[in-house]
This record gives structure tokens, sequence and C-alpha cells, in this order.
């Protein structure tokens, strides 16, 4: 497998550092899971494999310590497995962000765990304003592009663990893991201006209107999805381009 994943003959990989094999900055970035197996854990985590010719493969590793008979970790075994089919299932094909499918199953886990360790949970719904009349001025393929322009600015504006998902047609959602009720709405009105002050070239300004709740540790995921979209109807009622909570 390592033949074909670095495309080096058995010869060039035998009795070689793996930080030679696999590269510097990839080894530095796997080293944290590498100390732990050493340590004896069992380790599991998700990551990003670039192949010579540059394309990336999503993948879960998996890390399993060998231990000598005095109980002594030796080294371990890694064991690489390709997800790119289970990753696109999860993904929405026009704006890669996640799809219904990742944001559902994301939101099972958070919830879970916010309830679990008493952490901060917070949603927030966007509904693009008046969208219907930018596919009957511009067309269907300009309101595409606009929907991957909308994802991309929300990606560049969340952080990392956020989660943005096309909720559906021109909604989107994003679950924001240890954000209070506060930050959020500070987070929402953040975007709400990132994509009002940046114009199209072929439909100008658009807006959108936002909806925002924290969790509830003692509600239902259902009730938790239902208060953040009561709210994103009172930001459309209230005059639309706005945050409501
Ligand atoms: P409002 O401010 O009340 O949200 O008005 P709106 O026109 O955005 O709301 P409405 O829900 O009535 O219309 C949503 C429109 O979004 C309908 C459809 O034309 C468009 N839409 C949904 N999914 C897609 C898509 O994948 N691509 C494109 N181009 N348009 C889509
Ligand atoms: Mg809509
Ligand atoms: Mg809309």
């Amino acid at each position: 497998a390592y033949n074909r994943w670095y495309n080096l003959p058995t010869e060039q990989l035998v009795g070689r550092r793996v930080a030679e094999v696999m590269g510097q900055e990839a080894f530095e970035s796997n080293r944290p899971y590498m100390l732990s197996a050493l340590a004896g854990e069992r380790v599991t985590f998700e990551s990003r494999y670039t192949h010579p010719d540059g394309t990336v493969t999503p993948v879960e590793v998996d890390y399993t310590p060998v231990r000598n008979t005095h109980g002594d970790v030796q080294g371990f075994f890694s064991m690489v497995r390709d997800i790119s089919d289970l990753k696109r299932a999860e993904q929405d094909y026009l704006t890669g962000a996640f799809n219904r499918q990742g944001f559902d199953d994301r939101l099972a886990i958070s919830c879970a765990t916010a309830r679990r360790y008493s952490r901060p949970l917070s949603l927030i719904f966007l509904d693009l304003d008046h969208f219907k009349s930018i596919n009957d001025n511009h067309g269907h393929a300009v309101g595409d592009d606009v929907l991957r322009g909308v994802a991309k600015t929300l990606q560049n504006e969340v952080r990392d663990s956020d989660i943005v998902s096309r909720w559906g047609g021109e909604e989107f959602a994003i679950l924001t893991p240890e954000t209070s009720l506060q930050d959020a709405l500070a987070l929402a009105e953040r975007l709400r201006q990132a994509l009002y002050e940046h114009p199209y070239a072929a439909v100008g300004r658009i807006s959108a209107s936002f909806g925002v709740a924290a969790f509830d540790p003692e509600e239902a995921e259902r009730d938790f999805v239902r208060r953040v979209d009561e709210a994103l109807y009172k930001a459309k009622v209230g005059g639309r381009n706005q945050v409501q909570q």
C-alpha cells in the first residue's frame, strides 16, 4: 500500500525515516498522534493525504501500539483508510459545504457533547433575501455562482471547528461548538455584514436574514432547530438583512 501511496519502490521505503517518506510537514502534523501511540494509547484521527501528483485524499488513520512481552511499547501499527466516498456523501456537490446529512450527523454529536459536558453550543440559520429574483433576473447558473460565493464567504469568516452546511436551497446552517449566545450573535452579525459587503459582478449586493439560538441541554435537537428557524422567521418579517434571536 505504501508503494502505491507514495509512488516509491520498496527499496526506497524500507530503512528510511518516516519523516523522509511522508514529508516533514505531514510528519509534524501527525507527530502528536504518534507520540500518544508510543505512550501506549490507541489513536484514531482524520487527516488529509497529499499524493505526489498534488491530489488530496481524506483519510482515517488508526495507530495501535505494539508491546513486547514485558508490556513496553515497541512501536505502533498504522492503518490508513481512504474515506473519500464517505466524505462525498456528507458534502454538498455545489458549494462543498456539508449537506443536510452531514449537518444532521454533526448536530447529533455536538448536542450530545454539549449535554454531557455542559458546554455551550449555538446554531445560526441564514436564508438569502429575495433569492428567487436573482434566478428570475439573471438565470439559475448565476444563482448557483452566488450560492458558491456565499458558502466561501461563510467558510472564510468562521472558525475551523464551526460547521458550515447547506441546509436547503438557499439556506445555510452554521453550528458553532463552544460558543455562547452572545458570541454567536456577534458572529452572525459579522457574517451578515460580510455577505452584504461582498458585491457580485452579475447581481450586485446580496443580503441574508439570520436566526440564532443557544442550545438548552434540556431540549430535544428538533426543538433547538425549531427555535433557530423561528428566529430566522422573525428576521424576515422584521425587514430582512438582520439578525434575530
Ligand atoms: P425571502 O427573502 O423571503 O427568502 O425570498 P426568497 O426569494 O429568497 O425566498 P423563497 O424561499 O421563496 O425562494 C428561494 C429560491 O431559491 C427559490 C429558488 O429559485 C432558489 N433556489 C433554491 N435552491 C437553488 C439552487 O440550488 N440554485 C439556484 N440557482 N437557486 C436555488
Ligand atoms: Mg428559503
Ligand atoms: Mg430566501
